[in-house]
């Protein structure tokens, strides 16, 4: 795997700059929702007519189908609950302007066009799994060639392909997050012409004191499970974290001018 964050969803951004139409937060976390399946214990998994349809989400048929369902749950949780009322208490971060996230809840995209997008965030991130692995149904030539050993482990062509694809990716996907907030483009997605500065929310204080401890109760829960593998914590860290968010979210009102 190249990295989940935030080395899959370079593929996605300049796409959503390219067709502005197209719906960017369903985009991101179809490039997620793959990965997403390690967190899922067996007794948890989605079986439709006796087949699993959200297990090993880096099947295509389990990805398209399953996937999609965890998927438009996700999507509709971030722009809906997570977005409006929570992004308004990140650090803005200068250019970034990470708190443009917050009006991520103004978009309406018809429901096609979401499940489209989630398809396209998905399918990117299978394509680029399947040249950096040899864990896969297909395995292009060349990928399991082997180079050396280091501390006695094999690193093959792949290996090296999957370290180069993180950096390299995640430092693009970094360099589009500064320009798009550079640019001032969400707002301008979301049908803000004139960006205004966030307001301070409200209780700043006390909401990000209960994000920190949901952070590092989410780390804990991932840390019982990092045994299996490191990608399993890290993947379980999210679900749960992510779940707590919608939580808090819920008690939190959304930003005014969200
Ligand atoms: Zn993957």
């Amino acid at each position: 795997m190249p990295l989940t964050f935030l080395a899959h969803q370079a593929p996605v951004l300049p796409l959503k700059r390219w067709r502005p139409e197209l719906d960017g937060t369903a985009m991101v976390v179809g490039t997620i929702v793959p990965d997403m399946a390690r967190a899922v214990p067996p007794r948890f998994a989605l079986i439709w007519d006796g087949r699993p349809i959200w297990w090993d989400g880096h099947a295509w048929g389990q990805a398209l189908t399953g996937g999609l369902v965890v998927g438009l749950l996700l999507t509709w949780s971030a722009r809906r609950l997570v977005l409006p009322r929570l992004a308004g208490y990140l650090p803005d971060l200068g250019q970034f302007h990470l708190r443009d996230l917050r009006l991520l809840g103004r978009t309406r995209h018809p429901w096609w066009i979401v499940v489209l997008c989630l398809a396209i965030g998905s399918i990117t991130h299978l394509l680029i799994d399947l040249v950096t692995h040899t864990d896969r149904g297909v395995v292009l030539p060349g990928l399991a060639v082997h180079l050396f050993d280091i501390a006695g482990r094999d690193v093959k062509v792949a290996t090296v392909l999957q370290v180069l694809a993180s950096v390299g990716l995640s430092v693009f996907t970094v360099w589009e997050m500064y320009d798009i907030g550079r640019r001032r483009l969400i707002s301008r997605w979301s049908g803000v012409e004139v960006p205004v500065p966030a307001l301070t929310p409200s209780n700043r204080f006390a909401v990000r004191a209960v994000v920190v401890v949901a952070a590092g109760f989410s780390g804990l829960v991932g840390l019982t499970r990092v045994s299996i593998t490191p990608a399993v914590g890290l993947m379980t860290s999210v679900v749960v974290g992510w779940v707590a968010l919608c939580v808090i979210a819920a008690f939190v009102r959304p930003a005014s001018d969200a």
